[in-house]
């Protein structure tokens, strides 16, 4: 299972503490944590493992929607910043469609990452 992790500037320390939270969790089921460069090495310089794309705004965003399309991904972490802007909102726009029409779960914030964490976790038993 691959889980792909990205947070808008505003949202990478939020990013990490979850990461952080769940990070036995994850180890323990075998999730392989991808993530945009920026983000990517936040969580690296936090300790953990995570392999890194390019940054979000330089394609990173549009690489991991490329991985959901082809499969290679199974789960997305998205923790957008609703207050910001970027200028690269058109590949956002495109991974949450890309993630749509592949039925991939996408949780635009940390409440849903959770529950879908859960859910993974029940639907393992
Ligand atoms: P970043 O990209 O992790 O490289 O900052 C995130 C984003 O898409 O804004």
């Amino acid at each position: 299972m691959r889980l792909a992790v990205i947070a808008h500037d505003g949202k990478k320390a939020e990013m990490v503490a979850f990461l952080n939270r769940h990070y036995q969790f994850l180890h323990s089921k075998n999730i392989e944590i991808i993530a945009t460069g920026t983000t990517g090495k936040h969580a690296q310089d936090a300790g953990l493992k995570v392999e890194r794309l390019l940054s979000g705004p330089l394609g990173g965003d549009a690489q991991i929607a490329a991985l959901v399309a082809e499969h290679k991904i199974q789960m997305v972490f998205f923790f957008r910043d609703p207050l910001d802007k970027h200028p690269h909102e058109p590949d956002v726009q495109m991974l949450m469609r890309v993630c749509d029409v592949h039925n991939v779960p996408l949780a635009t914030n940390p409440a849903s990452a959770e529950l879908m964490l859960r859910g993974y976790e029940t639907q393992e038993h």
